[in-house]
């Protein structure tokens, strides 16, 4: 039987639509398989309220040499530009300045040692500052960032990222998740709805079953995260063990957001920020009145978000209802309405928020990135090098992924020839 198509994709998320941008081009004939009905992945923006609230992926990172920077300039989506209010609480609530300012230095002087003089364990907790009393406060902000403690992540893969990365933030009021799913070239197939079952090589490239059935192509493109790949719901021939390995020291950490409505008058101004408790590993950060909109966007990394997985939204809620009451007065209880909280770690397709390498392993993004023969191509934001754990690195990888699948399956100039 031959294949009905070159090169199939499996998984709708950015790297899949990256993937997909970058084959559309060169006019070859490609087919897009996603197991939800949606497209987008981690990427997800719900209409709620009547406010486009993004579940997942919301801060176009390093905005000056962002992939979707330029799809949405292109596409006419309007980005705002603005510095976030990361990092400045808003009027030192709970966290003096003289505290502030030594909570920063800890973090600086734990920046440095990373940089200068890396631990010989590649473990980013042993460069922390021997009996510092604002671990807690580090391991918070770990777990916004890489999404697991500090005793869980490398050195020089968390290095990697701090390096490369750009002081622009910005975001698209009306969803980056949105941006995300409507970037899917109109001409291309695509299948929602079709979970993966299995991969096998066939002697024409790939045979794979999905629920809806059976495909075959020259090549494909595998883009699930390494929760997936590492995991039981895709059937993998045993030549795949390594890159399954590769998944494996790569695990996706923590993270979910949790959006509460404000209703009535209260003391929440537009556009300020507040970490709840600069002494808890587990605290929430609070992005307040984002656009001026009445809501609250409550951020859980690492062991706050394990809280959050393990007892649920209703915890959850009250847990930061609680740390805002903490800082606010209890009167701001009355104007805290639950409106939509995300359960990315829970969901079978995707299983964690974005991932980290464990210590040691850092070099397991570029083992997760290489391509099996000419037939099996490999993106999703954990195959990027410096940019993982971003819609623009797993965009890029896609691209990449596309590129190789392209020059190896020796298609014709024009298809190579595109940018
Ligand atoms: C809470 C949270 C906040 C974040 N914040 C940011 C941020 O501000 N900025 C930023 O840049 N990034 C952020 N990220 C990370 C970003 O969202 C991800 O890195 C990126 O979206 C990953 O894209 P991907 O294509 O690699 O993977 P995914 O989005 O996981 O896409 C993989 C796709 O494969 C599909 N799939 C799985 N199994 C199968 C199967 N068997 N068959 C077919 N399809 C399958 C899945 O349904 C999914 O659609 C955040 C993530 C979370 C969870």
């Amino acid at each position: 039987m031959s294949a009905e198509f070159d090169v199939l994709i499996i998984g709708g998320g950015a790297a899949g639509i990256g993937a997909a941008r970058r084959l559309a081009r060169s006019g070859i004939p490609v087919l897009l398989l996603e197991a939800s009905a949606r497209l987008g992945g981690r990427a997800w923006t719900c209409e709620i309220a009547g406010y486009p609230l993004d579940l997942g992926c919301g801060w176009l990172h390093s905005g000056d040499r962002n992939s979707w920077t330029a799809i949405a300039d292109a596409s006419g989506i309007v980005l705002d530009r603005r510095e976030p209010a990361w990092g400045i609480q808003y009027r030192d609530l709970g966290f003096p300045p003289a505290e502030q300012n030594a909570a920063k230095q800890a973090l600086a002087v734990w920046r440095e040692r990373l940089s200068v003089t890396p631990p010989a364990s590649d473990c980013a907790a042993d460069a922390v500052a021997a009996g510092s009393e604002w671990n807690a406060y580090l391991q918070a902000l770990s777990g916004f960032i890489s999404g697991a403690e500090l005793e869980r992540i490398s050195a020089t893969d968390y290095i990697a990222y701090d390096k490369a990365s750009t002081p622009c933030n910005w975001r698209a009021p009306s969803g980056y998740g949105a941006l995300i799913a409507s970037s899917l070239p109109l001409n291309l197939a695509f299948r929602p709805s079709s979970p993966v079952e299995s991969v096998e090589f066939a002697p024409c490239g790939v045979k794979v079953a999905t629920a809806t059935g059976t495909v075959q192509a020259r090549a494909a493109i595998l883009t699930v995260s390494t929760a997936v790949l590492a995991g039981s719901t895709i059937k993998l021939p045993r030549a795949l063990d390594p890159w399954r390995d590769a998944a494996r020291l790569l695990p996706l950490g923590r993270n979910e957001k949790l959006y509460l409505e404000i209703v009535g008058g209260s003391p929440f101004e537009p556009e300020t920020q507040v970490l709840g408790n600069p002494r808890d590993a587990a605290s929430g950060a609070y992005y307040i009145r984002p656009f001026g909109r009445p809501v609250i966007e409550c951020f859980f990394g690492g062991e706050g978000a394990r809280l959050v997985e393990k007892r649920g939204p209703v915890v959850g809620f009250a847990y930061a209802i609680d740390q805002l009451a903490a800082l606010f007065g209890s009167d701001v209880r009355q104007n805290l309405r639950p409106l939509i909280a995300s359960s990315w770690s829970r969901m079978v397709r995707i299983g964690g928020a974005y991932s980290y390498a464990v210590p040691g392993h850092a070099a397991a993004r570029q083992e997760l990135a290489r391509p099996f023969e000419d037939r099996l191509f490999f993106a999703g934001e954990a195959t990027h090098h410096y940019d993982f754990s971003t819609a623009h690195g797993a965009y890029d990888s896609g691209v990449r992924a596309a590129d190789e699948a392209i020059a190896a399956l020796g298609l014709p100039p024009q298809a190579r020839n595109e940018t």
